[in-house]
């Protein structure tokens, strides 16, 4: 989609500045801990622009999960090196050695395949071995980590570079210091049984940072990978903004295309809506409403926070954003825009959508 006129809407703004601020941020207390960042693009789609910002803040890594992003970023140039978030499909092996410098892993199928491909290319691919110490996404259980690190350590054309995990994506798991102990405990055993020293211990994404905050991160952890916390300000265990940090990096833009009062109960027999749900509605009389051009194919309507006050975000159906604008602060018309702010989830899908145009600032 061309993205020629700045005010095309809808469209995500995308301030590279405070990206960079609130990636040195970040960097910052990290590297007083002796932790160094990967800075995680993957809810931008792999922007490299924003890989940029964050370089220039002072990540080490530019880190994202799918490989078609890993491919925009080395094309755009982005020379860092790359770290694979998401186990590869077997298939994409030889991609993977190709686009990433490391990959986070789970399965001995994957080291055999990646190092299958590595040797093909006449290089060597570096695996972190993920272990899952309780949320219940990826990783290997404790108590055969050992084990598959050992295995991994076999294989030809794979190095054993690093242990990591991650907490509080899927089961929504708080990091600890208990929690995170377990990765060094293993580095300790893999050193000592298998002779293996580790480069990496890899401790997670932004929910770690409130620890490294509080300095109850334990020694020896030396990476974590952020991406929501550097890109929204927030920490993500309870959605706070963090001291200091922007929180406006991306604002999502749309335009009116019909203001009217109307009645803030809907007339008629009601049953499911477009998405399935049967909805409530509080009578507040006659409301001045506006419908903005967007809707559930480009964002999340619970994931949107109207940046004026005296908006009201009511909800969306796939094209048609719905908001109460009578206690507006100005009045909103036909052609104009109202800006908001994203949640996570909103953000993925505004980056995602090819019906929002992405402009940098
Ligand atoms: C997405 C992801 C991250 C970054 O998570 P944020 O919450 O955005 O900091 C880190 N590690 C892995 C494995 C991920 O998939």
């Amino acid at each position: 989609m061309a993205v020629s006129a700045s005010r095309a809407a809808p469209r995500v703004e995308i301030s590279l500045d405070k990206i960079e601020e609130n990636a040195r941020a970040v960097v910052e207390m990290c590297g007083g801990r002796g932790i160094e960042v990967a800075g995680v693009t993957k809810v931008t789609c792999g922007q490299p622009e924003v890989a940029k910002a964050m370089l220039r803040g002072g990540v080490r890594w530019i880190a994202d999960s799918r490989l078609a992003n890993l491919g925009r970023l080395r094309g755009a140039g982005i020379s860092c090196e790359t770290i694979l978030l998401r186990a590869p499909m077997l298939h994409e092996a030889a991609e993977a050695v190709r686009l990433a410098d490391m990959s986070l892993i789970s399965s001995m199928e994957t080291a055999r395949a990646l190092g299958e491909a590595a040797r093909a290319r006449g290089v060597e691919h570096r695996v972190i071995l993920m272990v899952d110490v309780g949320d219940l996404r990826e990783g290997v259980l404790p108590d055969v980590a050992l084990d598959t690190a050992a295995r991994i350590a076999r294989v030809e054309g794979v190095r054993l570079y690093g242990i990591g995990t991650n907490v509080a994506c899927y089961g929504g798991v708080v990091p600890t210091y208990e929690n995170m102990s377990v990765l060094l405990h293993l580095r300790d055993r893999i050193r000592n049984d298998l002779g293996v020293d580790l480069e990496v211990i890899s401790g997670g994404n932004s929910s770690a940072l409130p620890l490294v905050a509080a300095d109850q991160v334990p020694q020896g952890m030396n990476q974590l990978r952020i991406g929501e916390s550097m890109l929204l300000g927030r920490d993500v265990t309870y959605r706070r903004p963090i001291p200091g940090m922007h929180l406006d990096a991306f604002v999502f833009a749309a335009e009116a295309i019909e203001v009217a009062r109307k009645p803030s109960v809907p007339q008629g027999e009601i049953g499911q809506d477009a998405f399935g749900k049967v909805r409530t509605f509080r009578d507040r009389g006659i409301r001045r409403r506006a419908i903005l051009a967007c809707g559930r194919q480009d964002i999340d309507p619970e994931g949107l926070r109207p940046l004026e006050s005296g908006i009201e975000v009511l909800g969306a159906s796939s094209d048609h954003l719905i908001l109460d604008v009578e206690d507006a602060d100005r009045e909103i018309r036909v052609g104009d825009e109202v800006r908001f702010t994203m949640s996570y989830g909103c953000l993925l899908a505004a980056m995602t959508s090819p019906y929002v145009h992405k402009v940098v600032v």
